[in-house]
């Protein structure tokens, strides 16, 4: 049997090992920490408190995802939302939803009631989607390897300002965690073309209602059912490489492991500091990895007194708050009995749990926690009116300086592919060439091409890989030979 180190336990890590372990490799996943999930996952507070690590989504297009949570017996832990709700400071709702008519104008319907848009910024939304619609999805000029800004194509269509900031920014930077004129029109277009356009069901919001360690309960029971071994608090602290070849790990105390292949599922900047620096210098690949920055998301949460909404989530516009994530409502009347046992009465009084996101939120890393949860709760407030009786019982920040990598024009040219030029070493990780921003999905699919390169390698290739969602409706009968699978 041949074995396979995987080192971290992120959904990239996770995935690679499980696709590895089902294809019958003797799997040692070590995580430094001490559960699994990496970025995507929950713990508990001092107070016993569970809290995710920031609210996760996915959408109906993330297939690889959607392969992965079946794998591991955590799709019912996930559920689909239809509708999406969107709020702006006047409190005019608009609502984004599939109607009867097929694909691409399965939300046309929706679209020409929202209110928070007028005409004028319909119209030039709909001229812009028919550009992505005719190219199905490959507009020109966009695809050159320096990439253009998403904000450069927004004016190249002559958007007006107000669609701009109430449509395309508030979609954009909640999926790609970076300002416009920050991100490569490509992943921008993407979004659109993959989630709105070329399937009626790529919209579909999906939430998890349980916390996000709870989805990967299933991974470390499968791999150990295959004869593998996950390995929590076991950092890895070096890597030992001859002839170009990796001989072993290291971790503290001088402890060594081996095995016929190496995949190292870490962000890029840990996988740097671990690399032999001759290897770095010598490795145009990995030479290049700092070119790969960081963009910060905020996570706000509020406990209130009482019932607040009795929406799953809204989306708010003009705001500092981009996502309100009714945790109460997603899931069950009582998230917190832990907390509850251990005698914590702010968390016993509170009748409401919200969780807030705001994502590239730079200009809330320097500000104090008690200012970012004063302006929240305005915020809130404003947006709804139950909020403004209601007491605040507890409030938490979570700053993640570095939550995603950011999609700025022309960073795949610096995202490294799974198989490396050094051998036995494979990478995955959002970070890596998926063509994909970083998301659940884009580690997976990372984590999925890394097992694929490791078997391949090993002369016994297997395929991991989901296709794309597909064209559905009108769509599927025009550009069938336009969509390239990723
Ligand atoms: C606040 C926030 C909100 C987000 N929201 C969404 C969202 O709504 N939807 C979405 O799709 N994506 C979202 N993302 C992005 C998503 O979480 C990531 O793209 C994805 O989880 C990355 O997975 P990964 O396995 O590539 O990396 P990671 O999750 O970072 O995993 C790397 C793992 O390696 C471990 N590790 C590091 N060094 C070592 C070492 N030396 N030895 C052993 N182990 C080590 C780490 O502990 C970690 O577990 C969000 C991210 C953040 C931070």
């Amino acid at each position: 049997m041949k074995s396979v180190i995987v080192i971290g336990g992120g959904l990239a890590g996770l995935a690679a090992g499980v696709a590895l372990a089902e294809s019958g490799w003797r799997v040692r996943l070590f995580e430094q920490r001490p559960f699994l999930g990496g970025r995507a996952t929950s713990y508990v507070l001092p107070d016993g408190e569970h809290v995710d690590n920031c609210q996760h989504v996915t959408l109906g297009c993330c297939t690889n995802l959607d392969d992965f949570y079946r794998r591991v017996g955590s799709t019912n832990k996930v559920k689909f939302f239809d509708r999406l709700l969107f709020l702006d400071p006047q409190g005019r709702k608009g609502e984004m939803e599939a109607g009867i008519l097929p694909a691409p104008f399965h939300m046309t319907g929706s679209f020409a009631k929202f209110a928070p848009l007028s005409l004028a910024d319909k119209i030039s939304i709909g001229r812009a989607m028919f550009t992505i619609l005719r190219t199905s999805g490959h507009p020109s000029g966009v695809d050159s390897p320096e990439g253009i800004s998403m904000l450069d194509w927004l004016k190249q269509q002559r958007q007006t300002q107000r669609a701009i900031d109430r449509f395309w920014r508030v979609v954009l930077v909640s999926a790609l965690d970076e300002e416009l004129d920050r991100t490569d029109a490509r992943f921008g277009i993407d979004v659109f073309w993959k989630a709105f356009l070329c399937n009626s069901r790529g919209y579909r919001m999906g939430v998890p209602v349980v916390p996000l360690s709870e989805l990967y309960d299933g991974c470390r029971a499968f791999i150990e059912k295959k004869g593998g071994e996950v390995a929590l608090r076991s950092a890895v602290r070096g890597i030992k490489i001859e002839n170009n070849a990796i001989s072993s790990i290291l971790f503290d105390n001088n402890r060594e492991e081996s095995a016929d292949a190496y995949v190292f599922a870490v962000p890029h900047d840990t996988f740097s500091e671990l690399l032999p620096p001759e290897i770095a210098d010598a490795n145009l690949a990995f030479r290049n990895l700092d070119k790969i920055k960081d963009a910060p998301i905020t996570g706000v949460h509020f406990w209130f007194d009482r019932e607040v909404t009795d929406e799953p989530f809204i989306t708010l516009l003009d705001t500092t708050v981009q996502w309100v994530f009714n945790k109460t409502a997603l899931f069950g009347p009582s998230p917190t009995p832990a907390a509850v046992k251990n005698g914590d009465s702010k968390t016993a009084a509170a009748k409401q749990y919200l969780q807030l996101v705001i994502s590239a939120s730079y200009d809330l890393l320097q500000k104090p926690r008690q200012e970012i949860i004063d302006l929240c709760l305005k915020e809130v407030r404003q947006a709804l009116p139950a909020a403004r009786d209601a007491n605040l019982v507890k409030a938490t920040v979570i700053k993640e300086a570095t939550a995603t990598f950011s999609p700025q024009p022309g960073v795949d040219r610096w995202r490294p592919t799974q198989q490396t030029t050094v051998e036995k070493l494979f990478l995955a990780g959002d970070w890596t060439a998926t063509r994909w921003p970083a998301t659940m999905e884009g580690a997976v699919r990372s984590g999925y091409l890394a097992a694929e390169a490791v078997t391949r390698v090993a002369g016994a290739p297997k395929q991991f890989l989901q296709p794309d969602l597909g064209a559905n409706g009108l769509v599927s009968l025009w550009s069938r030979k336009h969509i390239r699978s990723t």
